[in-house]
């Protein structure tokens, strides 16, 4: 099998050579599955040039909603016919497994066919109860040229919750991609590009992030960023866009509490534990990594969760019966088995997993389980972004709220009951943006995911997750006479 070789795709094309490559390295394999272009600042102007074009000078943002609905939903069927290519890339670059890869890219399409709709339902808001002669128009427009920096845990599906929301508002955008996993980005842009989309809307810069994705937030071209990341790199973005007092949206880290009472359905809590901390290899923002258990049920719970455990599948992402594939590179699998140390060296109890799975020569890590976590301990704290659960047991509905909130995090949290009041009590106690209950990392286009504390600010996807790519003017105009103001 040959590596994909990819450049820059900037105002309707890819360019036709790159000076130096990034090389990325199955994380499963240690294979080359493909090489991008290493950008430089150069690169970055370019493609801003190009969007800033597309958006002061070119048909995109006056298009009508219908015909960007049209061009959107013809982009959707592009990712359909191009499914297989487009989850083998997941798989190759991400080490995720393929059945998680086949979610990914149904969730692309839906995630575009809804923000086409969206694109047919751009309003503003007019008054006409101001007064005689007074009228009001609060009219929506597109932001402008958006800057979009996207993670490598979901590379497709997360430039998707941003990417077809921004361009049914009208903007033209610049993605910089992880230099992980830039594969999905460079072909969507070509496919939106086939489907439609005018030179210029749909740029991609590949490369590293303290190069391009730096000089991308520190762009005067730009009018908003909307980064998806680590908390840490988040704070350097909103310090750079700061500079020219651009407007940020955030989506960080999270460290999500997955809250089982005594009365919940306990076959379907235990299969949610697991989906909340194996999913996607662990390497999930709204993993359910703190898992809290209702002490009159505890020991016969955590029980079968660690039995279930030991049973997952650890290996190739390509198996079709494979529950947890590759860390994403060799120094996060160092650092995920770092943080099992401490785990360890700091008295919590190991039930399960622990150390390296052998399989080939990629980075995996089994599915690692363990008890008697106190608030204290560094695994209950820190983001460990791989499978890594950990538990501990509470009394009452207080105890289990202060120690869900003690996290500087507040992306997603979980609860299992079946009694309505306390699902609802506690839910509006939870600090977080996305609560679920007696389901776990679920979602839909129409749903906002938001976080709040150190996981940020803004929203992405639902009609909150549009309007961030929009703004608003405000038009009062007076007909008929007016009464003078300075009559002399
Ligand atoms: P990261 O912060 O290291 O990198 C994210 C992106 O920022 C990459 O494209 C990177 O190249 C770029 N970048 C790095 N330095 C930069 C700089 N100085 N200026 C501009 N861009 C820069 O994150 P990661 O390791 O790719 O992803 C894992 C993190 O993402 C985790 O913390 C996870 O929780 C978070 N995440 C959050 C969500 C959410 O919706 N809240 C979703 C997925 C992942």
């Amino acid at each position: 099998m040959s590596a994909r070789q990819y450049t820059h795709f900037i105002d309707g094309r890819f360019d036709a050579s790159a000076d130096a490559h990034v090389e990325r390295k199955a994380p499963a394999t240690g294979e080359i599955v493909a090489r991008f272009a290493s950008g430089q600042i150069g690169d970055m102007d370019r493609a801003v040039a190009a969007a800033r074009a597309a958006f002061d000078k070119g048909p995109w943002p006056s298009m009508s909603g219908m015909e960007r609905a049209e061009i959107l939903n013809k982009y959707a069927d592009l990712v359909r016919a191009n499914f297989d290519r487009l989850v083998r890339i997941e798989v190759e670059e991400v080490g995720k497994p393929i059945r998680f890869a086949r979610g990914d890219i149904s969730g692309v399409v839906g995630l575009i066919r809804y923000a086409a709709s969206l694109a047919l339902q751009m309003a503003g808001t007019t008054y006409t109860n101001l007064g005689a002669g007074k009228t009001a128009m609060i009219m929506r427009e597109p932001v402008g040229v958006v800057g979009l920096i996207t993670p490598w845990n979901f590379p497709a599906l997360i430039l998707s919750q941003k990417v077809p929301f921004a361009l049914a508002a009208g903007c033209t955008v610049v993605v910089k991609p992880s230099e992980f996993t830039s594969g999905s980005a460079l072909e969507l842009a070509a496919l939106a590009t086939e489907a439609g989309v005018p030179a210029g809307v749909f740029n991609v810069v590949t490369g590293k992030g303290s190069v391009v994705g730096q000089h991308l937030t520190e762009h005067p071209g730009i009018d908003f960023i909307s980064f998806t990341g680590s908390t840490q790199v988040g704070q350097t973005v909103i310090e750079a866009s700061a500079r020219n007092v651009v407007k940020t949206s955030m989506e960080l880290g999270g460290k999500a509490a997955n809250i089982v009472f005594a009365d919940a359905d306990l076959d379907a809590a235990v299969d949610g534990a697991l989906m909340g901390v194996f999913f996607n290899n662990g390497e999930c923002c709204v993993s359910g990594s703190r898992l809290f258990v209702e002490t009159s049920i505890a020991d016969e719970f955590i029980k079968r969760v660690a039995q279930r455990s030991a049973q997952l599948k650890v290996g190739n992402p390509f198996d079709e019966d494979t529950d947890i594939g590759a860390m994403i590179d060799e120094k996060h699998f160092n650092k995920v088995l770092e943080f099992v140390r401490s785990g360890v060296d700091e008295g919590a109890t190991l039930l399960t997993g622990g150390a390296a799975a052998k399989s080939g020569s990629g980075h995996f890590v089994e599915a690692t389980i363990f008890d008697h976590v106190a608030p204290s301990m560094t695994i209950f704290k820190e983001e460990i972004f791989g499978p890594v659960l950990s538990v501990t047991r509470f009394d009452t509905v207080d105890e289990v709220i202060e120690l869900a909130n003690s996290s500087i995090y507040g992306l997603s949290n979980y609860v299992w009951s079946k009694n309505i009041d306390t699902v609802l009590t506690v839910t509006k106690r939870l600090k977080s943006g996305w609560v679920q209950a007696n389901t776990i990392i679920d979602g839909a286009p129409q749903l906002p995911l938001s976080g709040v504390k150190g996981s940020g600010f803004g929203y992405e996807m639902g009609q909150a997750g549009f309007e961030e790519f929009t703004q608003l003017k405000t038009l009062f105009i007076h007909t008929g006479p007016r009464q003078p103001v300075f009559a002399r």
